[in-house]
């Protein structure tokens, strides 16, 4: 029997964060998460069971919004042991894949094609505690081609959590090696402040505003 995973939603945008912003986009959203983080804006993700689809089904319905760039998101994606097949699969068929984790599961089984954008919990999310620090351990000693697959993404919500991301960039060099994109939690930290601090402190990050969120209701699902 072919393997299946369990899919809260299929469709195309404009891909709203990472390098790769602004870029039409198909989004594979898998359900299922074991994180509890604060300020999640895919609980929905989370909680509802899904459909379960297998590969060929799921790429099916993603060809036929005809983008070459695809994300697999959820929820947590690596949650689902088949999401493996499916990325390489993916890579296969020639797409630029995109990975969109929590950052607490190990990505080092992941096709190395694929982009990993990792995300790096703060404080303020109440999940900072549970990163899986052997992925920025993974991407700091990767080899210079492979080293440019991973990117890690901090949201931050206080002053508190800026300080804290700043001495997790220090205590790896991580923003020496890898792309680091830092921005607000929405409504709870204005951009211009975090701007101010990044240019205060001429810190080597890539400041990214969630750009589904301006363009969109910032609650609007599909998006
Ligand atoms: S890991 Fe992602 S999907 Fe899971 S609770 Fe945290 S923000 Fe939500």
């Amino acid at each position: 029997m072919s393997e299946t995973v369990l899919i809260n939603e299929i469709f195309r945008s404009i891909q709203g964060e990472s390098t790769f912003a602004g870029t039409p986009c198909t989004f594979i959203r898998l359900s299922g998460c074991d994180s509890a983080c604060r300020w999640c804006d895919t609980r929905y993700a989370s909680v509802e069971n899904g459909t379960a689809m297998t590969l060929s089904e799921i790429e099916r319905r993603a060809d036929g919004f005809r983008t070459s760039l695809v994300e697999i998101t959820g929820g947590e994606p690596l949650q689902q042991e088949p999401v493996y097949a499916l990325m390489q699969q993916l890579c296969d068929k020639g797409h630029t894949v995109l990975l969109e984790t929590g950052g607490f599961l190990p990505v080092d089984r992941v096709d190395p094609r694929v982009h990993k954008i990792i995300d790096l919990k703060a404080p303020s999310s109440g999940e900072s505690g549970r990163i899986c620090t052997s992925n920025i351990e993974l991407a700091v000693s990767a080899a210079e081609p492979l080293k440019k697959s991973f990117e890690f993404k901090l949201l931050l919500a206080s002053r508190e959590d800026y300080d804290w991301a700043v001495d997790l960039l220090n205590r790896y060099r991580l923003n020496q090696h890898c792309t680091v994109l830092m921005g607000t939690v929405f409504n709870k930290l204005h951009p211009a402040e975090l701007a101010a601090w990044i240019l205060e402190d001429n810190l080597n990050v890539r400041l990214q505003l969630q750009l589904h969120k301006y363009i969109w209701p910032p609650d609007m699902r599909g998006v």
